[in-house]
């Protein structure tokens, strides 16, 4: 099944799905992907995710001096995200 989906409806799509109570890695990719075709920038919801395993992202975080590290519940992975991002 073929769907034709505009750009902002893409991007509708994308910031509904991250507002999900949870999701599951398939569905993070399936976003990824439609993310990529529209060149469309996850910004503040690749904050949502493991970058190793694409499980909702829910462990412990840790703040340093330029990186907030947040482990994954899932997997282990420690998620580095830079402080004081600016739009
Ligand atoms: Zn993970």
């Amino acid at each position: 099944m073929k769907v034709n989906l505009s750009r902002t409806q893409a991007k509708e799509k994308i910031d509904s799905f991250f507002e999900k109570e949870n999701f599951t890695a398939e569905e993070v990719k399936k976003i990824k992907r439609l993310a990529m075709k529209f060149k469309i920038r996850l910004g503040d919801n690749k904050k949502l995710f493991c970058k190793n395993c694409l499980s909702k992202l829910k462990g412990r975080t840790r703040i340093g001096k330029v990186y907030r590290t947040i482990s994954c519940g899932n997997c282990g992975y420690k998620n580095k995200f830079k402080m004081n991002q600016r739009k």
